[in-house]
């Protein structure tokens, strides 16, 4: 019985490498051979006349949720050979998780999500760099992040942080991919700058339900949990796939879904593509022209250095503006108490809202922009709330400089640098 029959694409490779390492090994036959060895593994893709694997290899991609789209969103990159991901998600795998999400494992409950779905994509393609993020996409990923992305890729569950990831890839110029699903169904959309976004697309509808989520502003965390959604594996493999392959188009600077949705109908398998209308009075077409780097990080930058650097520059009224409300204090009416708290305004649950003398609901102060007579001006950024990575505004009349704070790049990008990051 010949149960060792060793397939020659296992043995290839073994003897190339020691080919390799030969000096004497004639260059041009050295490299011809090697080059074949390796990309050997997406052979088939190259078979498709316009693939250009050279392009996935550079590409960088940011998903953001690593549930059960995430999963297939990520699986799908790691087989295609896509080089560079970023994957942020803010909770834990439950065991609910297990039956949607191709990554996970019983073994993994309680690890993070995006951590776990880090380590998967790995597993399949140990040549990615990956880096992950536990945190929340709203208020914890510096838009630095974004500008580093060729792509980005949305699993999500909530309009806040689709219309948050919306106006984040249109500040920074980046196409971003939307996929939603719910039971047998769902849908994917493409959004490029220039063209119609996903705000443009909201209805009535969407902005209630928006508004009713952030009318809590203290509660969203704890509001998330309320909206569970009918999802399948089945379905977020499909809306997942055609993501993923409409990110493909795009890195190749193919005719992609641009303003344009795919719905799928998971009873039925009847589908249509949807095409969507630009509005030009939306808040969310803002684009940053030009990014300045800051050699510092947000944690090593004052507020009164940078607020006076920038007024040498621009002016003495420049202004310093966030993408985010900060929260300064919260206040209890009844007792007239202030309480300073420095955070982002989403990142405050409704247990600390409350006021711990009397427990009412507290009254949220916040900021989004700095003028210069705040009494917190020597924190620093980081200090106050504002993310690693982040690009903040200063603005002065109709001049405007977007200044990342680029010292935290290797810091948040981790793995992603110094390779591809430079
Ligand atoms: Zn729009
Ligand atoms: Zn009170």
């Amino acid at each position: 019985m010949v149960i060792e029959q060793v397939r020659p694409g296992y043995r290839i490779p073994r003897q190339l490498n020691s080919l390799e390492q030969r000096d004497m090994t004639p260059e041009g036959l050295r490299i011809e051979n090697v080059d074949e060895a390796r990309e050997d593994r997406f052979h088939r893709f190259k078979l498709i006349g316009w693939w250009d694997q050279e392009r996935l290899r550079n590409a960088r991609v940011l998903v953001v949720g690593a549930g059960a789209l995430g999963n297939e969103i990520v699986k799908n990159l790691a087989l295609l050979g896509v080089g560079n991901l970023f994957v942020i998600d803010l909770d834990a795998i439950e065991h609910s998780n297990l039956s949607r999400s191709v990554m996970f494992r019983a073994r993994d409950e309680g690890r993070p999500k995006a951590e776990v779905v880090a380590e998967a994509a790995r597993d399949i393609y140990p040549e990615m760099n990956v880096q992950w993020c536990q945190g929340n996409v709203v208020y914890d990923l510096g838009l630095g992040v974004y500008r580093w992305a060729d792509v980005v890729l949305g699993g999500l569950d909530n309009r806040e942080a689709r219309l948050a990831i919306n106006r984040a890839a249109f500040k920074l110029n980046r196409p971003w991919i939307d996929g939603a699903i719910e039971r047998l169904d769902g849908v994917a959309r493409v959004f490029s700058p220039g063209g119609p976004c996903y705000e443009c697309t909201m209805s009535k509808e969407d902005w209630k339900l928006l508004e009713m989520r952030r009318s809590c502003a203290l509660l969203t965390r704890d509001q998330m949990l309320m909206g569970k959604v009918a999802t399948t594996p089945t379905s977020a493999s499909i809306i997942a796939a055609i993501q993923v392959q409409e990110a493909v188009k795009l890195l190749h600077d193919l005719d992609s879904l641009c303003g344009k949705g795919y719905h799928f109908f998971g009873l039925t398998h009847d589908s249509y593509v949807a095409e969507y209308t630009r509005k030009e009075e939306c808040y969310s077409h803002d684009k940053f022209d030009r990014v300045l780097s800051l050699g510092k990080g947000a944690s090593q930058t004052q507020l009164r250095a940078l607020l006076s650097h920038v007024r040498a520059e621009l002016g003495a009224d420049t202004v310093l503006e966030f993408n985010n409300d900060i929260l300064t204090a919260l206040k209890c009416r009844q007792c007239a108490t202030a309480e300073t708290v420095f955070r982002s305004l989403g990142k405050v649950s409704e247990r600390e809202g409350r006021c711990p003398a009397c427990g009412q609901a507290r009254e949220p102060e916040t900021t989004s922009t700095i003028y210069g007579d705040e009494r917190y001006l020597d924190l620093t950024f980081h200090e106050l709330g504002v993310p690693l990575f982040d690009i903040i505004t200063a603005r002065s009349g109709s001049d405007r400089w977007h200044i990342e704070f680029s010292g935290d790049r290797r810091e948040v990008l981790g793995p992603l640098c110094p390779g591809p990051c430079a």
